[in-house]
């Protein structure tokens, strides 16, 4: 049989190749992520590579990097539709499939095709997950480095944190007996629940999932040709500070931070809606190719949510809870994205988003206004978030917020920069994922009649 490796190569940008072996040589694509959960990952076709990579680790000619084997075995092409290329992959013993579709995905020569294809990869039987079997596929180095990414050297790569495979929280948190659900703050009144309000990208939503790795060396691009730019990878650092920091509030204010940092340099920006723009445009190239997969049913709403959103927003409304959902991207986005997703019914008209370069729009205004309406007191509105910003809100108004530190790329274990900064932010619960409903519901006593 015919063998394959996926290496993780770091130059110039952290990539993974897929080279599957084709007689004397390999063909070969490069991903944006390491081949892991269910969602599709962009690839582009690369040239074939020589065969030597199917046992080579080590430093790469030419400066150009290192690579390093993190998945290996033996593969064999199945049966696709039409312009679509599946294999089955045996990874010593455990078999997965590996869907390529996209522009030349089933041509045996060819360059770059554009616009670029995705990968979706996926157990060929049981759950799609990673499993901690494959735990050597966690590319975050553990160590101290991965408690302080801040000072990481690597800017433009995923959003920074530690990707937990590993199903329990470490020994120093406090968390509900049998599940992931950390206690921040004992004492959160109980009971009072009426109305429930999200964010929504990596809060229920992955489609955007991946963004930083955009949005970071665009900035970076820009600002290092303005006069005084330090060095690249001082950029890189200075780039992911703000951008995650201000995450959570629309993207026009990370844009004003891009055009307020290139002037600090000696530049003359753009206006900041324009780089807003030239995002958008590389973002949504990703993001229809996630929603069309979702519209053509070759990629399931499941698999580009984070894990039990679809149970909780029934659990709540089944509650008689009233929900909202306030997002920092894109009224028209959000909406269109919710409805692939198939969640848009549980909001109603109670849907809110940025407007283009409008800035009068914040989640603190959308959460002042619940509290007013409907007159919310201590303990009577419940958020959930990903983001710095609206745990913050929930927490000013007396809400009880859930930070949702969830890692969106493997859908599984807790992205511990994000539990970090929620925490901060004043959560009282830090949870990855939904998948401990009924222990969450009955911390909140929102299964029962508990009142305290
Ligand atoms: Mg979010």
């Amino acid at each position: 049989m015919p063998r394959f490796v996926v290496l993780q190569h770091d130059w110039p940008q952290l990539h993974w190749d897929l080279m599957l072996e084709n007689g004397a040589s390999l063909r070969t694509w490069r991903l944006a992520e390491v081949p892991c959960s269910g969602h599709p990952i962009a690839l582009v076709r690369l040239p074939p590579h020589r065969s030597i990579y199917l046992d080579y680790e080590g430093t790469v000619s030419g400066n150009r990097g290192t690579v390093k084997r993190v998945l290996g075995g033996t593969y064999q092409p199945v049966p696709a539709p039409p312009g679509d290329a599946w294999f089955e992959f045996d990874l010593g013993g455990e078999r997965w499939l590996g869907q390529i579709t996209g522009p030349a995905a089933d041509q045996e020569e060819g360059l770059v095709p554009e616009p670029p294809g995705h990968l979706v990869w996926r157990r060929a039987a049981g759950p799609s997950d990673c499993s901690p079997s494959n735990a050597e596929i966690n590319t975050v180095p553990s160590g101290p480095d991965a408690e302080s990414p801040q000072t990481s050297a690597s800017p433009s790569i995923h959003p920074p944190g530690h990707h937990s495979m590993l199903p329990a929280l470490p020994a120093d948190r406090r968390s509900l007996p049998g599940t992931r659900i950390e206690i921040v703050r004992d004492g959160i009144p109980r009971g009072r629940v009426r109305v429930a309000v999200f964010d929504f990208d990596g809060t229920l939503s992955l489609i955007r999932e991946g963004w930083p790795e955009l949005m970071i060396p665009l900035m970076v691009e820009h600002l290092a040709r303005a006069p005084r730019a330090e060095p690249r990878d001082q950029l890189g650092q200075r780039v992911e500070e703000f951008v995650m920091r201000l995450n959570g509030k629309p993207t026009i204010h990370q844009m004003i931070q891009l055009a307020e940092e290139i002037r600090a340099r000696g530049g003359e920006p753009l206006a900041p809606m324009a780089y807003k723009q030239e995002f958008q445009e590389r973002l949504l190239q990703r993001v229809h190719s996630r929603t069309r997969g979702l519209r053509e049913g070759t990629v399931e709403a499941e698999s580009l949510t984070v894990p039990g959103s679809l149970e909780l927003l029934r659990a709540l409304a089944g509650q008689g809870l009233e929900l909202s959902l306030a997002s920092g991207t894109d009224l028209v986005y959000v909406k269109q994205e919710l409805e692939a997703l198939g969640l848009q019914e549980f909001f109603g008209d109670r849907v809110y988003g940025a407007i283009d370069d409008d800035q009068s729009y914040s989640k603190q205004m959308i959460i002042d206004r619940l509290v007013a309406e409907r007159q919310l007191g201590p303990g009577e509105l419940l958020g959930f978030g990903d983001g710095f910003v609206e745990i913050q809100e929930v927490s000013r108004v007396g809400g009880i917020a859930v930070g949702v530190a969830s890692d969106e790329t493997h859908r599984v274990g807790v992205n511990d920069w994000k539990r970090n900064r929620l925490i901060e932010a004043g959560a009282e619960l830090i949870v990855p994922d939904y998948r401990d409903l009924s222990p969450l519901l009955g911390h909140l006593a929102l299964g029962g009649a508990v009142i305290s």
